[in-house]
C-alpha cells in the first residue's frame, strides 16, 4: 500500500477545579488506565496519546492549536470525566481543524449502589459533562464524532476504531494529488468538475500532463526493468495465452509493463497518489494503459478513466480509508432485469482493480474497439462477493454531492467466455428499482467507488467532516 503518514490521536480529558487537585489527579489515573486498555486490547488502527486534563480555557486552546499544527496527530478524542464548564471549550474548539471525536463514556460500568455518595458523583459526572459539552459543539455545528458506551465495550472500541481511519483518510484527502494523463473524454458531463472547488474543500489536487510526457517516460524504460516485472507476473497471475501466437502476446503483455514502470516512476517523482487516462488522447502509445492501470491499482494509487479526476481522487480516499483492501474504481455497465433477480454488472473497459479479485486474475489479451489502438494486456477476473458500498461524487455547480448506496456484492453465477474483462456485481440493498432510480434522480455518475472494506457510517463522517452534500440511498 501507498504509504501515508505515520498518525496519532491525543486524548484530552475534561475537568474543573472545583473539587481539588486530588479528585484531578483520580481523573488522570483513571484516564491513564483507559488509554493503556485501548492502546492494548481495543484493535485501534493508530494509538492514543494522553494529552492533558483540561480545566482551563486557556489550556483547552493552547492543546487544540498544538493537535493543529502537529502533522503527526489526525484528531482528538475528548472525554468529560467530570463536569468541565463548556465554556471554557468555545476558543480552543472553534481553533480546532482536525476530527474530534466526544466519547461519552465513563470509568465505571455499573453504579455502585452500596458505596455511592455526593463525593463519587461529582467524581463521576460524565452524565451531567457529556451533555454540557455536546451542546457547545452542536451549537458550534462541530459535526464531531460522538461515540457512546463503556470503553471496554467492543461495540465501542469498534467505533473508534473505524473513526481514526476515517480521520486518517480526511487528513490524507489534503496530500491527494492527481496526475490527468489528457483531459476528460469529449462531451462527457458527470466526469466534469471544479478543480478549484475540490481543493479547497476536499484538499485534491489535480495537475493536467499532456501524454507526451509519459511517453517520453515509457522510452526510458529498460528490457531489463520490464523482464523483471514480467517474471514477477509470471508468479503472481495466470496467464492465458488463448488464441494468441505466445510471442505476440508476450510482446502485449510486456508493453503493458513498459507503460506501468513509466507511470509508477512518473507519478512517484511527481508525488502523485492517482492518476487518470483517457482513451482519446493516446498520442505515442501503442495500447490503451490497461493492466498497468490495475497493478498500481493493487499498490493504492487511485484511478478513474476517461479523465475523471473526482473519482480518480475519492478511489484514492477510499483506498485509505480501507487500507487498500476489496476497493477500486467502478462503472454501472449492464441490469439484469429479470424479475427476482434484479442486478447491476460493474466493469470497464480494462481497468477494474484486481483487490476486488475473489480468485487469481488472469493475464489475457485481446483487441479493443475503442481507442483504435493495438491489443491491450489487461487482469481478468470474478469480483467479490459480500456487504458493500457504491459512491461517487457529482458536482453541482455550487458544491458537491456524494451518493451512496450500500449494496450486495455478488459472484457471478455464470461464466462469461466473450467478455474478456474483469466484472463485479451487486443489487443495491435500497432494492434494485428504488437504488437504481434514486441513483439516477440524484444525478450518481456511472463512474464509481466500489468497496468491501468501508462501512456506511464511515462514509457519512467523512461527507460530515468534508462538509458534503450526503445522499444515503436507502
Ligand atoms: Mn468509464
Amino acid at each position: 500500500m501507498l504509504k501515508t503518514n505515520d498518525y496519532e490521536f491525543w486524548f484530552v480529558v475534561g475537568s474543573q477545579h472545583l473539587y481539588g487537585k486530588e479528585a484531578l489527579d483520580v481523573v488522570k489515573a483513571d484516564t491513564v488506565k483507559i488509554i493503556d486498555e485501548l492502546n492494548k486490547n481495543g484493535h485501534l488502527p493508530y494509538p492514543i496519546v494522553f494529552k492533558t486534563v483540561a480545566t482551563t480555557a486557556d489550556s483547552i486552546t493552547q492543546v487544540m492549536k498544538e493537535v493543529n499544527y502537529q502533522d503527526k496527530v489526525a484528531g482528538v478524542i475528548t472525554w468529560m470525566h467530570t463536569f468541565s464548564p463548556a465554556k471554557n471549550w468555545i476558543r480552543g474548539t472553534k481553533l480546532l481543524q482536525k476530527p474530534l471525536l466526544h466519547l461519552a463514556t465513563q470509568f465505571l460500568n455499573t453504579i455502585p449502589w452500596k458505596t455511592i455518595d455526593m463525593d463519587y458523583m461529582n467524581l463521576n459526572q460524565s452524565a451531567h459533562g457529556d451533555r454540557e459539552y455536546g451542546f457547545i459543539n452542536a451549537r458550534l455545528r462541530k459535526n464531531n464524532k460522538i461515540v457512546v458506551g463503556h470503553w471496554k465495550d467492543k461495540r465501542v472500541q469498534n467505533q473508534i476504531s473505524k473513526w481514526m481511519d476515517v480521520a486518517v483518510a480526511y487528513n490524507e484527502s489534503f496530500n491527494i494529488k492527481v496526475a490527468r494523463f489528457g483531459d476528460n473524454m469529449r462531451n462527457v458531463a458527470v466526469t466534469e468538475g471544479d478543480k478549484i472547488e475540490a481543493q479547497i474543500q476536499l484538499g485534491w489536487t489535480v495537475d493536467y500532463y499532456g501524454i507526451g510526457d509519459l511517453v517520453a517516460e515509457m522510452k526510458k524504460v529498460t528490457d531489463a526493468e520490464i523482464d523483471r516485472t514480467y517474471k514477477e507476473c509470471q508468479g503472481k497471475y495466470e496467464f492465458v495465452v488463448g488464441d494468441n501466437d505466445p510471442q505476440f502476446f508476450e510482446d502485449h503483455v510486456k508493453e503493458q509493463i513498459r507503460e506501468e514502470i513509466a507511470l509508477r516512476k512518473f507519478l512517484e517523482r511527481g508525488g502523485y497518489s492517482a492518476f487518470t487516462t483517457n482513451f482519446e488522447d493516446l498520442w505515442g502509445m501503442k495500447q490503451l494503459p490497461g493492466m498497468a492501470v490495475q497493478r498500481l491499482n493493487e499498490e493504492g494509487y487511485g484511478f478513474a478513466g476517461e479523465g475523471d479526476w473526482k473519482t480518480a481522487a475519492l478511489d484514492r480516499l477510499i483506498k485509505i480509508l480501507a487500507h487498500n483492501k476489496g476497493t477500486g474504481f467502478m462503472e454501472d455497465y449492464t441490469y439484469d432485469l429479470v424479475e427476482g433477480h434484479e442486478e447491476i454488472l460493474g466493469s470497464h473497459m480494462l481497468e477494474v482493480d484486481p483487490t476486488l479479485a475473489q480468485s487469481k486474475p488472469r493475464v489475457e489479451v485481446h483487441p479493443l474497439g475503442i481507442g483504435d489502438k493495438e491489443d491491450p494486456a489487461r487482469l481478468v477476473f470474478d469480483g467479490s462477493e459480500g456487504d458493500a458500498i457504491d459512491l461517487t461524487i457529482s458536482d453541482f455547480g455550487d458544491h458537491h454531492r456524494l451518493v451512496m448506496y450500500e449494496v450486495q456484492g455478488k459472484k457471478p453465477e455464470e461464466a462469461a467466455p466473450h467478455l474478456p474483462v474483469a466484472r463485479q456485481i451487486w443489487t443495491p440493498k435500497a432494492g434494485f428499482y428504488e437504488g437504481v432510480h434514486q441513483w439516477i434522480e440524484n444525478g450518481g455518475g456511472h463512474h464509481t467507488v466500489f468497496t468491501l472494506n468501508v462501512t456506511a457510517d464511515q462514509i457519512e463522517d467523512f461527507a460530515k467532516l468534508a462538509d458534503l452534500e450526503f445522499i444515503n440511498i436507502k
